[in-house]
């Protein structure tokens, strides 16, 4: 089902928690919200959801206008993060409950529930009750009880949230699979953009109740619509840096190289902490600078830099290079990967997107 949000807005009272958002979402699609705490992610589901009614604008489902609709009408199901399971009921009567009172046969119900347990890996668990299952088979079974509803539309609201760090990754995969095999058109909410990175066909970046992009995670990364989105996506976070644009040439505290076209305006350059590049410190004109800390990650480690005139930079390095706090490094950035940002915070130039290998032919 094609979900089409125009003009959304939601006020409490003087709060403003939903500002003028617009959004199509097509059938199938896997559509992330991500934004700080606050910024209107779960104010907006719950509009498209039917539990909220919105102060103004429209939501339309497959080109119905569903704005002031019921949730049963909408045909979407809510996964929210505290999920509450039944705890007096098994597994299969918690997914099961909600079909009782429609007009499928108890055997259509049984074959449903047992279908979609099995594609969750639960079915040997359907007989027990919450209390005798993990976090994670819990989480499951949360989303089976939504899964065997069919519903049109997905909305899960952090539903992992609840999970260890290592289940979280194990059952975002689950997720992506389980979307490929139902198909359902599904809005994820997140505040965690790395979960938004990995799953989605496209993120929805939010900040104070407004829509800031939407695009796949590879152009938001690449092509931040705005100094907002290029902070908030990438761990660590971008690095900032105050600059001048004259004469041809983006010049920094530190750093000055030429400027990319129509760079004119530019007031801030962004650069990501692993297009920085580290090497032994030199006197041929590179820009040195002291190591103040350095993160061990494993797989990759992070650098904090003093540089003259500037405020902490971020360099991620590969997991070989290792630095004594107090060593001295040169600085070389990759000129190719800068971003730059006007002062009202707008992208004025952004590095190309990496392509994808095509999948071979068959
Ligand atoms: P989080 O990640 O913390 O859940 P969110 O992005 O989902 O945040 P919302 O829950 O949509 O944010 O809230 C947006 C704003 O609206 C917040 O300032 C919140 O306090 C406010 N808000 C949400 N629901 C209500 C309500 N029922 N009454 C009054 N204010 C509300």
């Amino acid at each position: 089902m094609k979900l089409e949000i125009e003009n959304l807005t939601k006020k409490f009272g003087d709060l403003v928690a939903v500002d003028d958002v617009s959004m199509t979402i097509e059938d199938g699609e896997f559509v992330t919200f991500v934004g700080p705490s606050g910024c209107g992610k779960t104010t907006t589901l719950r509009c498209v959801a039917g539990l909220e009614t919105p102060t103004s604008g429209s939501i339309k489902i497959d080109g119905e206008d569903m704005t002031y609709a019921s949730p049963k009408e909408r045909g979407t199901a809510f996964v929210f993060q505290d999920y509450a399971l039944y705890p007096h009921m098994t597994a299969r009567r918690n997914m099961s409950f909600a079909l009782e009172s429609t007009s499928m046969s108890d055997e259509e119900i049984r074959e449903s529930v047992e279908s979609t347990a099995e594609m969750l890996g639960i079915r040997e668990h359907l007989d027990q009750t919450p209390g005798e299952l993990s976090g994670g088979q819990q989480q499951r079974v949360a989303l089976g009880r939504s899964i065997v509803r069919d519903p049109k539309i997905f909305l899960l609201d952090e539903p992992l949230s609840n999970l260890d760090a290592k289940l979280r990754v194990q059952m975002r995969a689950e997720l992506q699979q389980l979307h490929q095999e139902i198909k359902s058109t599904t809005i994820y909410v997140t505040h965690d953009q790395e979960e938004a990175m990995t799953m989605s066909d496209r993120i929805a970046i939010l900040n104070d109740g407004r829509l800031q992009q939407i695009a796949p995670p590879e152009v938001a990364y690449s092509q931040p619509a705005n100094e907002f989105v290029a902070g908030f996506i990438g761990s660590p976070s971008m690095n900032f840096l105050d600059c001048t644009v004259s004469n041809g040439t983006v010049e920094t505290a530190a750093f000055s190289f030429d400027a990319p076209d129509g760079a004119h305006g530019a007031v801030t350059l962004g650069i990501r902490p692993e297009n920085i590049t580290l090497g032994p410190p030199s006197d041929d004109g590179h820009v040195d600078a002291t190591v103040s800390v350095f993160e061990q990650v494993g797989s990759f480690n992070i650098v904090y830099l003093d540089i003259d005139g500037l405020d902490d930079v971020v360099a991620q390095v590969p997991g070989a290079k290792q630095f004594e706090p107090g060593a001295r490094v040169s600085v070389t950035i990759d000129t190719g990967r800068i971003h730059l940002f006007a002062d009202d915070g707008e992208t004025v130039h952004n590095p190309p997107v990496f392509t994808k290998q095509p999948a071979a032919a068959e």
